[in-house]
């Protein structure tokens, strides 16, 4: 008997916590919503968030932004990125990436993914050679994290500086670590979809002192880089606050309070994540025709979406497949697919970036699909869900066997 169809929402998400409204209609009620706009002696909310988000991420400096996107060009600047610069990238993520790299002028080179969907890093080393490279911009695409030991050891060898893309691993780990703290910077989204929700809105992390000065300045803080909540002292402002362009890509303070409590609720979020994740992976890994990227013991994951792949799926088949699915009700994402769709797209439809030939990402993205697992599905819709794919998958079979 077919599983009772899917019925609720892949893109709600749960509503804003009291808290969180609460402090929100404050920063409205005082009228004081830029984020400069303090009164003496007071810090502002988007203060405080970088305060709070810098030692959540054991880092020294947090400077909240406009959006991850934002985070991601203000660091590749910040970092000395020039227009005409290779800077090497994934093949497989999302297009803000690339788009990150298109707008500080740089040259995107992309590099293939393994089958547990991380960066290639013999590929990267190889690509680094041979294009010169000085920046890698990591994308943890689907919250999959590479070796980061090994890919820093190459990092190194290369001199390779090393920005990370969080926005999927806002509190994964790889042997302790916290991603976004490995490389120059961490950049992390609090756009709806991602692990903290303002709507919009971005969060960059680093250790580096004039580095943090830079970005600061490009994130339009004019002269009052004072009002930081974990930004570095004045002086080190005094070398590069006259050379570094104006951006205009701060937070407010209204997103800010909203983000607050959702940060003190981050670790139960992450555990209510993982506990949906590993239900439907347990029942997807028991089928013979799907393959679940390996978790190497390694890596702490946030299990917000899930992949699965169906190796040597035809065309046909992987679209016959998500098109079940949907009938049923449960929305799967397939990365092969020709056209673009909704957040969906490949390298293949990024014009804004030099055409690449990445045979072994093309081959491994022909059989991946995605789902997102936001935290208003209960276990029993995971059961459920996981119930649909195993169906969906089956019966491709019993069509090419009958
Ligand atoms: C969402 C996303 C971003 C960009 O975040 P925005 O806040 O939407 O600009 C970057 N990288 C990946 C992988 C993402 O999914």
């Amino acid at each position: 008997m077919a599983p009772a169809r899917f019925s609720k929402s892949f893109t709600q998400q749960l509503p804003i916590p009291d808290e969180a409204i609460d402090a929100a209609v404050a920063v409205m009620r005082s009228g004081r919503l830029h984020r400069y706009n303090t009164l003496p002696g007071q810090p502002s909310e988007t203060m405080e968030l970088e305060r709070e988000f810098a030692r959540w991420q054991g880092q020294t400096f947090c400077l909240a932004v406009a959006s991850g996107g934002q985070a991601m060009q203000i660091a590749l600047r910040a970092a000395g990125v020039v227009p005409g610069d290779p800077v090497l990238t994934n093949g497989f993520t999302l297009a803000p990436v690339p788009g990150a790299i298109a707008a500080v002028g740089g040259r995107t080179i992309l590099v293939e993914i393994t089958g547990d969907l991380v960066i290639d890093l013999d590929d990267l080393a190889a690509k680094a050679r041979a294009s010169n490279a000085r920046h890698l911009l990591l994308s943890h695409m689907r919250g999959h994290l590479c070796d980061m030991d090994r890919l820093m050891r190459i990092a190194a060898d290369l001199d390779l500086t090393v920005i990370e893309d969080c926005a999927h691993t806002m509190g994964a780990r790889w042997n302790g670590r916290l991603s976004g703290s490995f490389g120059i910077a961490g950049c992390f989204s609090t756009q709806t979809y991602k692990h903290m929700n303002s709507g919009e809105g971005g969060l960059l992390t680093s250790d580096d002192a004039e580095f943090m000065a830079r970005a600061t300045m490009l994130s339009g803080s004019y002269m009052m880089y004072e009002r930081h909540g974990a930004g570095p002292a004045p002086e080190v402002y005094d070398q590069i606050r006259l050379d570094t362009p104006n951006m205009s890509a701060r937070m407010d303070n209204l997103r800010a309070a909203l983000l607050r409590p959702q940060l003190r609720m981050l670790h139960d979020s992450i555990d209510a994540w993982n506990a949906r994740h590993d239900l439907i992976a347990e029942r997807l890994a028991r089928h013979d025709a799907i393959r679940l990227p390996s978790r190497p013991p390694a890596e702490r994951y946030v299990g917000s979406s899930i992949q699965f792949l169906v190796p040597g799926i035809t065309r046909d088949d992987a679209a016959a497949l998500v098109a079940r699915l949907a009938d049923a009700g449960v929305e799967v994402k397939w990365f092969g697919a020709a056209q673009p769709v909704a957040f969906t797209s490949d390298h293949h439809s990024w014009r804004f970036v030099a055409a690449q030939s990445l045979p072994r990402t093309d081959a491994i993205l022909s059989g991946l699909f995605d789902m997102r697992l936001p935290l208003t599905f209960d276990l029993d819709d995971c059961s459920l869900l996981a119930d649909h794919i195993i169906d969906a998958v089956a019966a491709l079979r019993i069509k090419e066997n009958g």
